[in-house]
């Protein structure tokens, strides 16, 4: 069964999965959505016995379907490999009475790294597949977590260079020197003068800007994203649900058909819908609890229906949390509005002009497969300290806004199915505020590398890779620019 992708603006007109994959983004505005979402129809017994790597080849081709099973298991092999510390990819962690599903095991110790570590190879491939014969230049604005993550997955790839802009003063410092000593031949890391924002909208203006497009085009290169928008990033994270409850299975922790649910720290609503997705396809998932930090616009919302972003933006302990607009809640939009774009389309207008829109009684009515909470900065901290004490297991500060709203969530229903709580960082990302939580007099003090091994020694975990690697590493990026001059620095680095 072949599954097409339209824009969630669009007026129906369809692209492949690898025409979509290039395009990122719609040229309406939109984001791609499968045209219907694949059965899986493959039993519990075959999966429960397939490596990660198998699982993602069932998953992707049912959604993928313009990619032969070749280039697809491809793209699979060189992307869930050594890079990855762990056998499993995502193994499950019992701890707290749930299980905790680690996504954090690639090279950046981020769950970022599920989908980025595939996306240069579905990437290539597409434009392979497509007869583009420019090279693929990646340009992407970041706040830490993903800028890392996109310059690990596409270094040395061939036929793509990556470009990161950053805030200069708006990383963290473990953040900052993940991305200065990056390597690779095809990897340019530039620092703005400015917040995100600045380097957010500089990239945009370089994408809309016809005459440089023709200048690259020109010189044999073109543009892409690697933004969480792209289904390219999507489809791979559904593979980790389907995972975990295969895992289980295979276990004998729970029976065949038994519904479990699943609870994602939650930002530009990605992950949760993929596993929204995985439900979809007929994974045995009941609810699927949305945790959100402070920046708590995703609970009002589905306690309200109103979705409004007009309000003060607070910079938490979870920092890759902290946003007001999450860009692929629209996905979930348009199918509630019966997959009507014009619907959805003036909706996310409104979220423009007014900064919010409210959904209709009939649309609510359809998110009852959602339980949204949050979790402040205290609760946060507590968890962390609570679960270590309790069970010798450390967790992030993500994690831990999930694993404190899933508290709340059976308090509240009484729920006790078993529960899969998606654990998107190792807590060596986010050392300092994972040991003050443990002991904010003991560790206040210490450098960040002292902490480190402080939390080596807690937890009983060695340091990741990642982690060593940035110790002494050397510096390999020094390029610092004004934003006004975000142009001139990419044309400089293609040599145009
Ligand atoms: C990106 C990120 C999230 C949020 O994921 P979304 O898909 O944006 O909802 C949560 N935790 C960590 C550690 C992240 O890097």
């Amino acid at each position: 069964m072949e599954i097409l992708y339209r824009s969630t603006r669009g007026e129906g007109s369809t692209v492949t999965a690898s025409q979509a994959i290039l395009k990122g983004l719609s040229e309406d505005g939109g984001l791609f959505v499968p045209d219907q979402i694949p059965a899986l129809d493959i039993s519990m017994e075959e999966l429960s016995g397939m490596s990660y790597q198998q699982v993602a080849y069932e998953v992707m081709s049912r959604f993928l379907t313009d990619f032969t099973e070749e280039e697809l298991k491809n793209c699979i092999d060189h992307a869930y490999d050594k890079k990855f510390d762990t056998e499993a990819i995502a193994p499950l962690k019992k701890a707290d009475g749930t299980y905790f599903l680690e996504l954090f095991h690639g090279a950046t110790i981020a769950f970022k790294d599920m989908a980025l570590s595939i996306l240069p190879y579905l990437l290539t491939t597409a434009a392979k597949k497509n007869d583009v014969k420019n090279d693929i230049v990646i340009l992407t604005a970041t706040s830490g977590d993903t800028g890392k993550a996109a310059l690990a997955g596409f270094a040395d790839v061939p036929g793509t260079k990556i470009i990161v802009f950053y805030p200069k003063d708006g990383v963290s410092p473990i953040q900052e020197k993940q991305m200065v000593t990056q390597k690779g031949k095809n990897t340019y890391v530039v620092a703005i003068y400015g917040n995100f924002d600045d380097a957010q909208t500089g990239v945009k203006k370089i994408f809309n800007d016809t005459e440089m497009k023709a200048e690259l085009y020109e010189a044999g290169y073109q543009f892409s994203s690697a933004n969480s928008i792209n289904i390219g990033r999507l489809v791979p994270q559904i593979v980790y649900y389907v995972y975990a409850y295969a895992s289980l299975y295979r276990d004998g922790l729970i029976s065949e058909g038994e519904k479990i649910n699943v609870v994602v720290p939650t930002g530009n609503f990605g992950n949760i819908l993929a596993a929204f997705y995985a439900k979809n396809m007929g994974l045995p998932i009941d609810k699927l609890i949305c945790a959100s930090n402070d920046n708590k616009v995703l609970y009002d919302f589905f306690v309200t229906g109103e979705y409004n972003r007009n309000r003060e933006f607070i910079l938490t302990t979870s920092p890759s949390m902290d946003i007001l607009i999450s860009s692929n809640l629209e996905r979930l939009i348009y199918r509630i509005a019966g997959n009507d774009a014009e619907k959805n389309k003036k909706l996310m207008e409104e979220l423009t002009s007014e900064g919010k829109y409210t959904i209709t009684d009939e649309m609510k009515a359809q998110l009852s497969d959602f339980y949204g909470n949050y979790a402040s900065e205290e609760e946060t901290a507590a968890t962390i300290k609570r679960i270590y004490e309790e069970c010798g297991y450390v967790i992030d500060t993500h994690t831990s806004v999930a694993a404190s709203v899933y508290r709340k969530y059976v308090e509240e229903t009484g729920d006790t199915k078993k529960t899969v709580i998606a654990s998107t960082a190792s807590p060596y990302k986010f050392t300092r505020s994972v040991m003050e939580a443990i002991d904010s007099e003991k560790y206040a003090s210490m450098s960040d590398f002292e902490l480190v091994d402080q939390l080596s020694e807690i937890s009983k975990v060695s340091v990741p890779n990642a982690i060593e690697e940035i110790r002494n590493a050397e510096i390999r990026h020094n390029t610092v620019a004004e934003v006004d001059e975000m142009p001139g620095v990419v044309k400089k680095i293609l040599g145009i």
